[in-house]
């Protein structure tokens, strides 16, 4: 449930109405924004009528949310969420570029990926330091030796770092070197670390699992929220269907559906989206037209030695090429890059 404070609404208003919350049997998150206060209370209560909360002193409005997932539904937050990381803003006018190779290789590699990457305006720079692979025969990752050149690398260069972690007992380390913790498709479900991840107070970019509905992925950025960790972007990187041309099927249309639904910012992954380079700057176009917050794509000074995903991987000049492009886009939808 939701209760919308008036503009203005006096503190002692807002912790009479969160007492009252917390008495019913509700956990209560707190959202403020520019105008209007909103709180939401979460938990098995049903038993209540909103007309309780809307004579209350201070209280705008009151509403059942009926979908399941409730902080990230965009009622929570109807101007949207905004992630501030030092000066880079995800969820606002800009479109932030995340680039990198899939896999942090050796120190030369990560280098020249960041020196391109940030040369052509990319804010983030990508890079496993520990790898899902589908074979436990593949390179599967440089741990803390790869997370430690990838943050050197970023800061030679004035880049953030995301890196995915993919398990719990990683967390520690992953906070220590990256800015952005990354869940990946196979850990979309993974709920255990999810809600260890709630309990951190950093970003997380939680890419949709390969074969989960929009619902679920709302719903598993719900059980990062419920534990205060309100910093989630989400990240659409394809998904498995009968189609064979391409590595998975980029679901354009999910960045509009998610932007209705929810408040969070939505970062688009062409590279995994198509599995081939050919179709990664056609699809990133399609993103931002479509009005992606944000683009993650894979890059590799020498993609066809690549460790991991060289196919989709593009050459410097082709990222080169794609931040131009995407310069006139995001200019005709009314954002910058
Ligand atoms: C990656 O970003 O390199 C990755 C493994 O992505 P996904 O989880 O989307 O497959
Ligand atoms: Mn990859």
């Amino acid at each position: 449930m939701l209760v919308v404070m008036q503009e203005g609404a006096a503190e002692s208003h807002i912790q009479k109405v969160i007492d009252r919350l917390v008495s019913m049997g509700f956990i209560v998150h707190r959202s403020s924004g520019v105008l209007h206060t909103v709180l939401g209370g979460v938990g098995p209560v049903n038993d209540f009528d909103p007309i309780e909360f809307e004579v209350m002193a201070g209280v705008k409005e009151c509403h059942r949310i009926v979908s399941p997932y409730k902080l990230a539904s965009r009622h929570f937050r109807p101007g949207g969420t905004v992630i501030k990381i030092g000066d880079v803003e995800i969820g606002g006018s800009q479109v932030i570029v995340m680039a990198g190779p899939c896999s942090v290789e050796n120190r030369d590699q990560i280098e020249q990926a960041a020196e391109a990457v940030a040369g052509d305006g990319a804010k983030v720079i990508r890079g496993g330091a520990f790898k899902p692979r589908s074979s436990p025969y593949s390179f599967q990752g440089l741990g803390e030796d790869g997370l430690r050149m990838l943050r050197e690398a970023a800061d030679r260069h004035g880049l953030l770092v995301v890196s995915e972690v993919m398990e719990q007992a990683q967390i520690p380390l992953l906070l220590n070197y990256a800015d952005i913790l990354q869940v990946g498709a196979r850990n979309m479900q993974n709920y255990n670390l999810l809600r260890q991840l709630g309990e951190v107070r950093k970003p997380i970019l939680l890419k949709r699992g390969i074969s989960a509905t929009i619902e679920e992925l709302l719903l598993s950025a719900e059980y990062i929220m419920s534990g205060g960790n309100y910093d989630v972007m989400l990240c659409e990187r394809g998904i498995r269907t009968f189609e064979t041309s391409t590595r998975n099927t980029m679901d354009i249309s999910a960045i509009p559906v998610v932007k209705s639904l929810s408040h969070l910012p939505i970062i688009a992954d062409p590279s995994h989206g198509t599995g081939r380079r050919d179709k990664v700057l056609p699809m990133a176009r399609a993103a931002v037209a479509a009005g992606a917050d944000g683009l993650l794509i894979e890059v590799h000074h020498d993609p066809d030695r690549a460790l991991s995903d060289g196919a989709q991987s593009l050459h410097p000049a082709q990222f080169t090429e794609l931040m131009g492009q995407l310069r006139t886009i995001a200019k005709a939808v009314d954002r910058s890059i």
